[in-house]
């Protein structure tokens, strides 16, 4: 096995990942690192999610970036706050001994001045989302003339989420000859689109299949009576009393009156959507994270590219709309080499999806019962 030395990069980062333990790169990091820090080039990477593809374009960046110049030389663009504060997050970590490192991340939902302030005060990298991004710039408190880097992450997501718009009118604020790194798990229409618009002749990265994120993680359904299903939830929580787990629900309203549900049951459990605000759901994440929520029930949109490992369960409260969903909620657990379970509680109606969802995923779910009461007890 290749070792991250060999991949070329800088001694403060081969330092920075002894301190984190990862002993050999991914994948996506593999193919990744060698070509984005010896070319200028653009790169489209396919990878699923819990692959690694945070550091396989934050260390080229940050091995390639300036630390001595104060100038914003690095954009990244992800599709929504948490993920943002996740990756500033992360681009600290992995820079930790670069001296003179600055890090800023632009989001929604908090002070602007704060941010502009911020990134004014020399960030060599911006991680943005793409709202907040576009509204900065129109109102000249930053100033990305001169990236050289600039990476795309989750752009599907980003896609999904309607910011086409204003990703083109960030990018026409940069260089022409900057690189363009594009990271996304799947690869719709819309991505490609954005691909053939924005790069040139992109080194093109596929890492494993479509579903090889999700080899670890075996698919369940529980057919119940509609008017069952939070009960169905509980008994699930009480049969797997170690569960860490995330539960996806179709709207921020179900996701909150679930949520209310057991935290009045005496579960440990804790919302997440669009309705909270930034500071709630900055709580609720930290309290997910130090497992002091052991059910985190959420959106889709709010969870989406949540990074926490080791989740043991998905449950999927109601299926999502979109069947490409499922994917997405399912990679959240069987990361990293771990075992991982996504259960669908079902109703009759229902039910013909699941073989839909078989097909999207190639692969077989199986049909389990509620655990009883006595069950539990035993
Ligand atoms: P993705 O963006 O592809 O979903 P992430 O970049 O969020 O994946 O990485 C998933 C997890 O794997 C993170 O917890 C990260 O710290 C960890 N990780 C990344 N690269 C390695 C590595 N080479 N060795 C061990 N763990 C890694
Ligand atoms: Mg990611």
């Amino acid at each position: 096995m290749i070792t991250f030395k060999e991949l070329g990069l800088n001694n403060d980062l081969l330092r920075a990942i002894d301190d984190m333990g990862f002993i050999n790169p991914s994948e996506v990091q593999e193919k990744a690192i060698p070509v984005l820090l010896e070319k200028d080039t653009d790169m489209v990477a396919l990878a699923q999610t819990g692959t690694g593809k945070t550091a396989a374009f934050g260390f080229p960046m940050l091995h390639r970036i300036d630390v001595d110049s104060r100038t914003t030389q690095g954009l990244i663009l992800s599709p929504t706050r948490e993920l943002c504060l996740q990756i500033t997050q992360e681009m600290k970590t992995y820079g930790q001994h670069l001296k003179g490192l600055n890090v800023t991340a632009v989001y929604g939902g908090a002070s602007i001045t704060d941010q502009a302030r911020s990134a004014k005060k020399g960030a060599q990298i911006i991680v943005a989302t793409p709202g907040r991004m576009k509204d900065m710039i129109s109102r000249r408190l930053v100033d990305i003339s001169k990236i050289e880097y600039c990476v795309l992450d989750e752009a599907d997501e980003m896609l999904n989420m309607g910011f086409y718009e204003d990703i083109t009118s960030i990018l026409s604020h940069t260089p022409d000859d900057k690189s363009t790194w594009l990271f996304s798990a799947t690869m719709p229409k819309e991505v490609s689109t954005i691909a053939k618009k924005f790069m040139y002749d992109p080194f093109e990265i596929t890492v494993g299949t479509k579903n090889e994120g999700s080899k670890n993680v075996s698919h369940e359904y529980y057919l119940v009576n509609s008017r069952d299903r939070y009960s169905a939830l509980k008994r699930l929580a009480d049969g797997n009393p170690d569960i860490f787990s995330v539960i996806f629900c179709r709207t921020k309203r179900d996701t909150q009156k679930v949520a209310e549900k057991l935290i009045e049951d005496g579960y440990n459990a804790g919302a997440l959507h669009g309705d909270l605000s930034q500071n709630q759901r900055d709580i609720v994440m930290k309290s997910f994270r130090t497992r002091q929520i052991q059910m985190l029930v959420a959106t889709d949109v709010a969870a989406r590219g949540i990074d926490v490992d080791d989740i043991t369960h998905v449950i999927n409260y109601q299926l999502p709309d979109e069947i490409e969903t499922y994917t997405h909620r399912s990679g959240r657990t069987g990361r990293a080499g771990k075992n991982g379970v996504s259960m669908v509680i079902v109703s009759k109606s229902e039910l013909r999806k699941i073989k839909t969802v078989e097909r999207i995923i190639q692969k077989k779910f199986t049909a389990q019962e509620i655990p009883t009461a006595e069950k539990i007890c035993e």
